[in-house]
């Protein structure tokens, strides 16, 4: 299987650590209440289908993406970088 970096190209999914949901993206304000993180820490889909998730490419470039991605197929439909997206920088 192949993550297609933005800055590197295709590379072996071996090259990238999984980091989670995008969700982590979206961190609560500090003052947010105990239910936003809750949700944000703990509740999280489980989908059979289209998921978005972060992904570290350590072995190459060092940038964070978010990779698109069906959870019954395997397949691979776009990465991108997290670079600009809210509380990702
Ligand atoms: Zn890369």
């Amino acid at each position: 299987m192949h993550i297609p970096c933005p800055l590197c190209g295709p590379r072996d999914l071996r090259e990238f650590t999984y980091k989670g949901h995008d969700t982590y993206l979206y961190r609560p304000a500090p003052d947010a209440p105990p239910d936003a993180w809750n949700a944000y820490l703990h509740l999280r889909d489980n989908p059979a289908g289209a998921t978005r998730d972060l992904w570290y490419h350590g072995a190459g470039c060092g940038a964070w993406l978010i990779v698109d991605r069906d959870t019954v197929t395997h397949q691979i439909s776009g990465a991108a970088l997290t670079r600009g997206l809210r509380n990702a920088d």
